[in-house]
């Protein structure tokens, strides 16, 4: 089968790789002038640093086989994502653990105490969150969501936490102890040479043609059997129910010397202060050493047709026309949408990953059973 992947980030790479070792002809088109999609890694000119292009990427993952899948690709240091964040003029550990509860109230509680304690302040009679909003004062309560939560969220999303989704927030823990690992997952870690160089290594296969800076046409779907979509679930379609929300990134560069923040990412809670966080791309990679840093300040917007999308929104309001797309794209015959833009959600890397083996490997039965996918 000739098979034709729009976009060269990990589920187009993946789903390519999984397809050329089944033996069929797998032509990549990327937009872009680079592979790996918004986990983009290149070194900064200027100071050396690796820099995560489009923000950053941090591998984490509970699947094995997630891990043994990125780990033929790629040398992987052992990394651990440990967030700040600035807030009313001063600085908290995140994600919210006993620290911060202690810190923030002027406490000294041990676990049992500040559970109770935040129990205490949690809205109960919520019994179902539905919104961002409902799930934080169902769990932490009013004083830590208008602190940590409320601020950050309208910069990021651009709307109220009254709008969207409590899968959000349920993204990040709460924790009663002094674990500050900003995620719980048994394998966290680093590519060494960085997303790009992973992303290129799964590419390069005898049976995979990929082409950079080349937007998808009508021509290359006609000359595919089957077409891997990971570009815009809506832009498929033309937009012809409405256009789906995301959110775009702008990041500000600046260099120093030495170590400018002490850690990889400083949020910032506060609404009166722009950037949603402050991204140190050296402590990415604490095993390099560098004479000078470089930090990405990042705020957030609307995305307007031609920037780069990064987050779908998925306001509550948007349910019915995300609904009609996906009944859309179930009733179209060859062709399979994956990612975070091909299925509008907030996928995490190891979860693309996973999604994209799953449905290469349903394809390539239903190639070879000679069902049309
Ligand atoms: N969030 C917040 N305050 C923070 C960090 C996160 O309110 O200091 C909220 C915000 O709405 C964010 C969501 O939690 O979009 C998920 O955070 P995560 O760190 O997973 O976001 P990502 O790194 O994927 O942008």
């Amino acid at each position: 089968m000739d098979i034709l992947c729009v976009g060269a980030g990990l589920s187009g790479a993946v789903t390519g790789r999984a397809l050329a070792e089944a033996g069929h002809r797998v032509t990549v088109i990327e937009a872009r002038d680079h592979v790996a999609g918004n986990c983009h890694t290149e070194r900064d000119p200027e100071t050396g640093v690796m820099v995560h292009v489009y923000g950053p990427h941090i591998f984490h993952t509970d699947d094995p086989g997630v891990w043994d899948y990125v780990t033929r690709f790629a040398a992987f240091r052992p990394y651990k994502n440990r967030v700040k964040t600035t807030v009313g003029g001063a600085v908290y550990s995140l994600p919210v653990n006993l620290h911060t509860i202690n810190q923030f109230f002027g406490r000294t509680m041990r676990p049992d105490e500040a559970r109770a304690f935040i129990e205490e302040k949690a809205d109960t009679t919520i019994a179902d969150p539905q919104s961002f909003e409902e799930q934080a004062l169902r769990f932490v309560g009013p004083e830590l969501y208008e602190a940590f939560f409320k601020g950050y969220t309208e910069k990021q999303w651009g709307c109220s936490p009254r709008d969207l989704p409590a899968a959000i927030l349920k993204r990040l823990p709460l924790r009663f102890n002094y674990d500050d690992d900003y995620f719980a997952h048994r394998f966290q870690a680093m590519p060494e040479a960085g997303y790009t160089a992973m992303v290129a290594a799964i590419l390069d296969h005898p049976g995979i043609d990929v082409h950079l800076a080349t937007p998808f046409t009508e021509d290359h779907a006609a000359r595919a059997d089957h077409v891997i979509w990971t570009g815009p679930l809506d832009a498929y379609f033309d937009h012809r129910l409405g256009r789906l929300g995301y959110r775009t990134l702008d990041f500000e560069r600046f260099t120093a010397r030495g170590d400018w923040q002490g850690c990889a990412v400083m949020n910032y809670g506060d609404r009166e202060v722009p950037q949603t966080r402050i991204t140190e791309h050296k402590h990415f990679a604490p095993w390099e050493v560098h004479a000078g840093t470089v930090c990405y300040r990042e705020t957030s917007r609307a995305c307007e047709p031609g920037d780069t999308p990064y987050y779908p929104i998925r306001l509550v309001e948007e349910k019915s026309m995300l609904s009609d797309y996906v009944a859309l794209a179930e009733g179209t015959r060859g062709v399979t949408f994956l990612g975070r833009l091909g299925t509008y959600r907030y996928l995490d890397m190891d979860v693309t990953i996973r999604e994209a083996l799953d449905a290469s490997e349903t394809l390539v039965s239903a190639f070879e059973a000679g069902a049309p996918a």
